[in-house]
């Protein structure tokens, strides 16, 4: 009995499946997309706060590695540069979906994370695709063809709604973070099945925690934002962030901590300037000269008070009134603010992380199509892929753009 034949069965229906499967489907491909969980496409329902921050308009295709972390940031070149953030907000344009830029170039549905959702249903409706959902995967196998070299094979996938048969099989499965919605390592274990090389995986975008009694002092300042600059590493590894950083109970989050976790090495510490648009020094003497007010609450008009407190109750020298602290005591306290350094003990893991780093090994996967070299037909695409964007709409431009990618080059490949 012959199988259920589709051209492209794509596992995953998350960002990349689903606008894979509308816009394979919308080039006449026969295609099925299975996805495991009950409900479709629940990482963009809870993403940019539930209202999608789903591009960015500063990404620069040619130059991948300014917001990409990878082993080869060029790797997405290709895929970024022939689906472009302007691409997708054509596309959300003709949906009528209302949006706004927020800040450093990232737009975000005016309404809801919906109305993206219903745009990559509504696509793949146009492309009639069939979806099986909820729908888990048991097995795949690779049945290689002797007949033609342009057919190298097929997948035989068993799923729980029976078996079903494609020339090809797009793995869109994610990545590690938020495994209570959905996410599994299932595309890092059928990789793994064709023996395909991964990069050791890691959560990303996630808050980094600091456990023993020298975080105590700071756990009060939960809840406390600040504009900073945060940086990690040395020379020409050192990256930086001006971005908000938020104190936490177990340690801290906020923009700035969550795009330095994708580049934090453990065991290393960070550098944070807590008032980077501040001369410390200067604003301290002239505050010595002309001030009786303690040195907290002279802080306190440079810095939130709640830090000012906090910092000033740390050292005898900084608990009295300014005119009276010494100038070395003044110089050490614009000095600590603004290079605290402190080694966070770990992160909060992939409950909390946004994405996952590493991830199957591009010089496995052609940039053109993200087809594995190795495995004919098989095609790898989003976040299972060892690229990782930057906060702020990356992550969902390189799932638009490398399924973009895979669409046109299933069907560019002979029936
Ligand atoms: C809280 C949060 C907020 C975010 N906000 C943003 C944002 O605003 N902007 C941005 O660019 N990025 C954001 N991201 C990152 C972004 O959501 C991901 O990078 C993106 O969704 C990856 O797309 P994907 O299609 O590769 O994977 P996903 O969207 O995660 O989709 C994977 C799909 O595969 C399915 N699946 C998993 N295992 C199996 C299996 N065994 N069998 C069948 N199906 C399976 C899952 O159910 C899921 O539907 C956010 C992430 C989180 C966690």
């Amino acid at each position: 009995m012959s199988l259920p034949f589709f051209d492209a069965i794509i596992i995953g229906a998350g960002a990349a499946g689903l606008f894979c499967a509308g816009q394979a489907g919308q080039r006449d491909l026969k295609v099925l997309l299975i996805d495991h969980a009950d409900k479709v496409a629940e990482k963009i329902r809870i993403s940019g706060g539930g209202r999608c921050n789903f591009t960015n308009r500063d990404l620069d295709p040619a130059a991948p590695h300014k917001h990409f972390v990878g082993q080869n940031p060029q790797f997405c070149r290709s895929a970024l540069s022939r689906y472009t953030p302007a691409d997708f907000i054509a596309l959300v344009q003709k949906h009528g979906i209302p949006f706004h830029e927020k800040h450093k170039g990232q737009l975000f549905a005016d309404r809801s994370a919906e109305d993206i959702i219903a745009m990559l249903l509504a696509e793949c409706e146009a492309g009639g695709v069939t979806r099986w959902q909820p729908c888990s995967v048991k097995k795949i196998d690779f049945l290689a063809s002797s007949a033609s070299e342009s057919c190298p094979g097929s997948y035989q996938i068993d799923t729980d709604r029976g078996p079903v048969s494609a020339g090809a099989l797009v793995i869109a499965t994610g990545g590690l973070s938020i495994p209570k919605i959905g996410a599994t390592d299932f595309g890092y274990r059928l990789a793994q099945q064709f023996s395909i090389p991964l990069i050791e995986r890691k959560p990303g975008l996630v808050p980094l925690t600091f456990d023993g009694a020298g975080w105590a002092p700071y756990a009060q300042l939960a809840g406390l934002a600040l504009p900073v600059q945060i940086s990690t590493g040395a020379k020409k590894t050192r990256m930086a962030f001006d971005e908000d950083l938020l104190f936490t109970h177990r340690g801290l989050s906020g923009p700035a901590v969550l795009q330095i976790s994708s580049y934090w090495q453990e065991g290393t510490p960070l550098a944070i300037n807590l008032a980077p648009t501040v001369d410390l020094p200067a604003a301290l003497s002239q505050g010595k000269a002309r001030s009786r007010k303690l040195v907290a609450n002279e802080l306190a008009t440079l810095v939130p008070s709640r830090l000012a407190d906090a910092w000033a109750s740390r050292e005898a020298d900084w608990q009295r009134p300014i005119n009276e602290a010494s100038d070395k005591a003044l110089a050490r306290l614009a000095e600590q603010l603004a290079r605290w350094e402190l080694t966070p003990t770990g992160t909060e893991g992939y409950k909390k992380a946004e994405v996952t780093l590493g991830g199957v090994d591009t010089r496995v996967l052609s940039q053109q199509t993200m087809e594995c070299k190795t495995q004919p037909g098989l095609y790898f695409i989003g976040e299972v892929v060892d690229v990782t964007g930057w906060l702020g709409g990356y992550n969902f431009q390189w799932a638009w753009a490398s399924a973009h990618a895979c669409a046109q080059a299933l069907a560019a490949t002979p029936p």
